[in-house]
């Protein structure tokens, strides 16, 4: 099974999200030219956390997605509901020296309250998700599995509620019904969903709240004129008093400060077909997320229908693998031998936004131009927050998005031409330092 990797394309990848979706409806397409408050361009878990945060706080808002709604990273993920905001930002001390002792206390709030964001709307807005808690970090040896209960410590430090449970050798196999892991650390307050009902969900309580939302609908060219911004696409334009580029891994060239900021990387997922009861029982008897600690993770979890999800195998050099079955069941296979002759019923793979400093990006490109992009694959949270800091400044208060805003994002090395071959080369490293067991 292949990827298709058009970027205009009108159909959703062949995903198990998109078989199981809840409404395939769709939206609106824009024909002639509109006015709004504000146009947010990308219909993903960015855009449209930003389009709902803004229609709750009464804009007259419109949302234009060049494919379909949840159509780029947001709809085809892994499903894990990870807090903290990034990657790099879990970790209490690594907050403190990025942004100072004054500000590290509201950033790491930042990364519970985008689990939070979730949770609430799926609550509010009746959003049919399959929305579970309970998430395990795997450890495949003693160094990571330190840095795992540090992590686990400086969360009770500032007081995280949710409860975590430190799991040496025979307990992780209770969670995780595998011999490869020599322990973990399982959180009742992260879990799994499924993404693309999510999406759906909030842009049709958005649409609710009198957002516009059209697909089929892409942003060709930008410009500025006087007080406003003017959005072209092919067929018809938005004006706006401001914008919101959420286009993150798939926004290509259309603002090349960002484009030179975010490198898109592959990541590919297989969805089994429905397992019997006691076999899923014996891989996966919490039915919790999980991930190892590697730079080329592997990430998994069982769907409501008994299917194991199992991704990994980032990609740096911007080409998919030819065959995904054939590059990730190999590794699934390592974590769970006895699905040798289980069937493959769905594979698929997409881009994520990854940024040089592994933190999430959010700023303005001119007065009335935000932007938040590069989760660098922890995104189905931090979207939620980024949106909220952009809404948070459009209304008037910017203190916590300044914060962020402030962050010096470097461009990647080696320009359009040679950025992607060179993280390739480094990614080619850490592999290898995986391999070697670093
Ligand atoms: C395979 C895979 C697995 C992942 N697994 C996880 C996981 O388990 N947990 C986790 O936290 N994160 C995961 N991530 C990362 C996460 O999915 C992303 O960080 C997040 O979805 C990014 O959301 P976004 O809205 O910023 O971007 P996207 O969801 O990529 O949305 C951007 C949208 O903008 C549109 N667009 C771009 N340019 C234009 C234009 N010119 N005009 C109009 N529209 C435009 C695109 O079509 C696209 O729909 C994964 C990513 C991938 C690819």
């Amino acid at each position: 099974m292949r990827v298709r990797d058009s970027i205009h394309d009108d159909r959703l990848p062949n995903s198990y999200y998109a078989a199981t979706c809840n409404d395939l409806s769709g939206f609106g397409r824009l024909e002639g030219n509109i006015k709004v408050d504000i146009c947010i361009v990308g219909g993903g878990f960015t855009g449209v956390a930003a389009a709902l945060h803004l229609a709750e706080r009464g804009y007259e808002v419109a949302l234009v997605e060049q494919n379909r709604i949840g159509w780029g990273a947001s709809g085809r993920n892994g499903g894990q509901v990870i807090g903290g905001y990034g990657p790099e930002l879990s970790n209490f001390s690594k907050i403190e020296k990025t942004f100072g002792a004054g500000n590290a206390n509201t950033v790491w709030k930042m990364g519970v309250e985008c689990v939070d964001i979730i949770a609430d709307w799926v609550k509010k807005y009746d959003i049919d998700c399959d929305l579970r808690w309970g998430y395990v970090d795997l450890a495949m040896k003693e160094s990571e599995l330190e840095e795992l209960k540090q992590a686990k410590a400086a969360l009770e430090a500032q007081g995280y509620a949710a409860e975590q449970k430190v799991l040496n050798a025979d307990e992780v196999k209770a969670c995780v019904g595998s011999d490869r892991y020599i322990g973990g650390v399982t959180n009742m307050g992260w879990g799994h969903c499924h993404v693309l009902n999510l999406v759906l969900g909030e842009a049709r309580a958005a649409e609710r709240l009198g957002a516009r939302i059209f697909e089929d609908a892409r942003v060709s060219k930008l410009h500025i004129d006087e007080d406003n911004v003017i959005v072209d696409m092919d067929h018809c334009r938005v004006t706006a008093n401001k914008v919101v580029l959420a286009g993150n891994a798939y926004l290509g060239k259309l603002v090349p400060k960002l484009a030179s900021r975010v490198l898109p990387a592959g990541s590919y997922i297989v969805a089994t077909e429905p397992l019997d009861a006691g076999l899923a029982d014996k891989i996966m008897p919490m039915g919790f997320a999980a991930c190892d600690q590697r730079w080329a993770l592997d990430y998994f979890r069982l769907t409501p229908d008994r299917r194991l999800l199992f991704g990994g195998l980032a990609t740096y050099s911007g080409r998919h693998p030819h065959d995904i079955v054939a590059a990730v069941k190999p590794n699934m296979l390592k974590v769970f031998p006895e699905l040798i002759h289980t069937r493959i019923d769905y594979a698929w793979g997409g881009y994520m936004g990854i940024g040089l400093n592994r933190i999430p990006q959010v700023g303005k490109v001119a007065e009335n131009i935000y932007f938040a992009q590069a989760y660098s694959g922890h995104g189905v949270a931090p979207t939620h927050m980024s949106a909220r800091l952009i809404a948070e400044a459009i209304s008037g208060d910017a203190s916590r998005f300044d914060i962020m805003a402030n962050v010096k994002h470097p461009p990647f090395p080696g320009g359009q031409l040679f950025r992607q071959p060179m993280l390739a080369l480094g990614m080619a490293y850490y592999r290898m330092k995986d391999a070697m067991g670093r």
